[in-house]
């Protein structure tokens, strides 16, 4: 079996500035480990994909931005190059989705930036523009109808940006790990049966992430039994990281996919859509990935 590979080298151009851990290189230190996938150009979402989870009035504030740079907010840098890489990272989520769900492949991974899960309807946050991963669940649901998508966000900050769009959508499970307390500095106490936020303290091993999500995750997914599962990967809480203080390893990264391969298989055709959210040590964070796609790839739906 393979796996869809979407990306763009329009996603390269959007730059937060010198020494920016959110930078272009993450995204070729991925592509120059990337093996066994059929690639995929990822295409510009359209006003009406990015219209089912944002404001018109925000999607218009970031498309027509030409000339200059703005902070949309202390972490996200808008660009005359933002847009189209914004558009490519969010188009790359609803191809992935249409790949996925037209049964062409139990899996895809979008290599693409920039990030998206902080992302709120109307705002720019953490260096997330359009919320990738929510306008792909939404899509999902608009376009194929389904009525139960799983999303496992295991970036090491909480998912505050999808947790918010979906906050009162029960066709949508949000299971987020995250270190805590630590940015965006939401999440620990949000209470819904949809949405399953899991702590976990600085310094937390990979032992500790592994029980947390056998114990708190994992039991919500078998009970929701998805549809699809997508999946918010982000890898900024290897040990090596600067940005965290967690201590997992590619070993965790493949693991937790594993986990979530076999709810796929048991629930959902075996169909996977995974994104890149964080991830700032180059070399472990393509080491990562390329556990996390070793995984998706030799699962058999
Ligand atoms: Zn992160």
């Amino acid at each position: 079996m393979t796996i869809a590979y979407l990306y763009h080298p329009d996603c390269l151009q959007h730059d937060m500035g010198v020494g920016h851990p959110e930078c272009a290189d993450r995204l070729t230190a991925i592509h120059e480990k990337i093996k066994d996938v059929h690639n995929y150009e990822a295409p510009l979402a359209t006003h009406e994909q990015l219209g089912r989870v944002h404001t018109a009035h925000y999607i218009d504030k970031i498309l027509t931005h030409t000339e200059g740079t703005i902070y949309l907010d202390p972490d996200s840098l808008l660009t005359p190059q933002t847009p189209q890489a914004a558009l490519r990272a969010a188009g790359a989520l609803v191809s992935a989705t249409d790949l996925v769900l037209s049964d062409q492949y139990h899996a895809a991974f979008c290599n693409i930036r920039p990030p998206g899960h902080h992302a709120l309807a109307d705002h720019a946050m953490g260096f997330c523009f359009f919320n990738n991963i929510a306008v792909g669940v939404a899509h999902a649901i608009a376009q194929y109808g389904l009525q139960r998508v799983a999303i496992v966000d295991f970036d090491v900050h909480h998912g505050n940006g999808t947790e918010s769009i979906f906050k009162n959508e029960t066709r949508v499970m949000l299971c987020s790990s995250f270190q805590h307390p630590f940015y965006p500095g939401v999440g620990a106490d949000t209470c819904s049966d949809h949405i399953i936020n899991i702590p976990l303290s600085a310094g937390t091993t990979g032992a500790q992430f592994r029980h947390a999500i056998t114990t708190d995750c994992l039991p919500a997914l078998h009970q929701f039994a998805p549809q699809i599962i997508y999946i918010s990967a982000g890898f900024d809480g290897h040990e090596n990281d600067d940005i965290s203080m967690m201590r997992l390893h590619a070993d965790d990264y493949a693991w937790i996919t594993q986990e979530i391969v076999s709810i796929a298989q048991q629930y959902a055709q075996g169909r996977i859509i995974s994104t890149l959210e964080g991830g700032y040590h180059l070399e472990s964070l393509a080491e990562s990935v390329a556990a996390h796609l070793q995984v998706l790839t030799k699962a058999d739906n």
